[in-house]
């Protein structure tokens, strides 16, 4: 069997690693994928960038590939699993409009309360009908957001409502182009966030691990938000009570509610939730893919063969699907280029990555190239992911951060606390059971 990974970051290196672990898998293709996936077993990179979707099609046709996976949005927004579809090929991912939950926050907001699902109260403006006398109603602190894909970029918080217009202003006035045309004005929401990822197959719904990343860039959760500096599973905070609270208000009602309106949703399924004080699972974002850097830490605690289950999903038989998980915990630390997330440097050779792969654990690469001499250089904000595995999450931590010691390149930064909340809860339940 051939599979075909689309994406180049730390989510598809971990994705191609795990299907090319699978004994009926021959070769894995990842387009374009990075110097890590090049030199996983089984794995072959191919130079078709990831929002190429002709490119892609006849890649997929000409190597006669078996089953296709889409890492990241932008391509599955635009259409790339229609594409597939209408020449016959198994894709897996949501197609161009159920895939409108993750590409328009106007759309996925107005689905929410359409269908009862719990969610921050809002309002959607147009440079055109835009209201600041809304805004002056609201309370502070309050939550502007680009409604189409602005890479993770375009959510903002502010304290002020004059910061709340003029942020939305800047946004009319193209600060992330097309993607804030429609602004999403929306109450900020307290509690603790978490993760829900599930595959649905457009009626059936296999909930995966639960998880938690850490967006801010410091220690503390403090400092600017990022694309995700580190990730952990199972997430302390998703309780077996919370679990079946999300699937019940949350998941279930999305795919019922996708199927009622014409448009089932077959894929990877991504809720950010913010859980209330009072236990209310409030919908903060969809996402139609697996997140990074969630997917590493997932991954690693995968033990079912991750192309069945796309198979099984593609076939509309999920419900006979049993996802089985590693009962350890996996904590995955990115390491980030100095700068980041704002203007980095590129080119810094790493140092340490074939003593890093001695010592258990796992490293992903997302920003890395090979330079002239064949060394492995920086590339990117998110250069790598250290992941640890063990018996609970400070273990899991501690294996971790012994990885990610052991990397080296001129400005790296990571945070050293990654899991912290998890291993709060963790030590008070110890303390609990004393
Ligand atoms: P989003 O891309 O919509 O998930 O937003 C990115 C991050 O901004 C989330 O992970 C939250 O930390 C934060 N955020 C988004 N919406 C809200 C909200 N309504 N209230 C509080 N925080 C929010």
């Amino acid at each position: 069997m051939k599979v075909l990974i689309v994406g180049s970051g730390g989510r598809e290196h971990a994705l191609a690693w795990k299907c090319a672990q699978a004994a009926r898998v021959d070769e894995v293709l990842v387009a374009p994928g990075n110097p890590g996936t090049a030199a996983e077993p089984k794995v072959r990179n191919v130079e078709v960038a990831a929002d190429d979707i002709a490119g892609l099609v006849r890649l997929a046709q000409t190597e006669e590939v078996d089953l296709t996976i889409i890492g990241p949005e932008a391509p599955l927004v635009a259409g790339v699993v229609d594409s597939f579809r209408q020449r016959g090929l198994k894709c897996f991912g949501p197609t161009r409009k159920p895939a409108q939950l993750e590409g328009s926050k106007a759309f996925s907001k107005e689905f929410l309360k359409r269908h009862g699902i719990p969610s921050a109260a809002y309002a959607t403006f147009t440079r055109d009908n835009f209201d600041p006398s809304y805004v002056q109603k609201q309370r502070t602190p309050i939550v502007v957001k680009a409604s189409g894909l602005a890479a993770g970029k375009g959510v903002v918080i502010v304290d002020s409502i004059a910061e709340a217009i003029s942020t939305a202003r800047a946004m009319f006035d193209g600060q992330f182009g097309e993607a804030g045309e429609q602004v999403v004005i929306e109450e900020f929401l307290e509690g603790e966030e978490a993760s829900f990822i599930v595959m649905a197959d457009g009626k059936n719904i296999l909930p995966f691990a639960s998880s938690q990343d850490h967006k801010r860039r410091d220690d503390g959760d403090h400092g600017p938000n990022t694309g995700g500096m580190g990730a952990y599973s199972p997430a302390p905070v998703v309780t077996p009570a919370m679990h079946a609270r999300i699937m019940k208000q949350v998941i279930e009602p999305t795919i019922r509610g996708l199927e009622k309106d014409g448009m089932p949703y077959t894929g990877f399924l991504y809720a950010g939730i913010m859980v209330a004080p009072d236990g209310t699972p409030n919908v903060l974002e969809f996402n139609c893919r697996l997140g990074d850097p969630e997917t590493q830490p997932i991954l690693m605690r995968l033990q079912s063969d991750l192309t069945e289950l796309c198979e099984a999903a593609l076939d509309g038989r999920l419900d006979r699907m049993k996802a089985k998980w590693d009962p350890r915990a996996a904590v995955g630390v990115v390491l980030a280029a100095g700068g980041y997330p704002d203007t980095v440097r590129k080119g810094d050779v790493i140092d340490g990555l074939d003593a890093a792969a001695k010592l258990g654990g796992k490293v992903f690469q997302a920003g890395t190239a090979f330079d002239e001499q064949g060394q492995i250089v920086t590339n990117g904000g998110r250069v790598l992911c250290a992941v640890g595995l063990g018996d609970n999450v400070r273990e899991a931590q501690r294996e971790a951060y012994v990885i990610a010691d052991a990397i080296h390149w001129s400005g790296i930064q990571y945070r050293r606390d990654i899991g912290y909340r998890a291993i709060e809860r963790e030590r008070a339940a110890a303390r609990a059971g004393k």
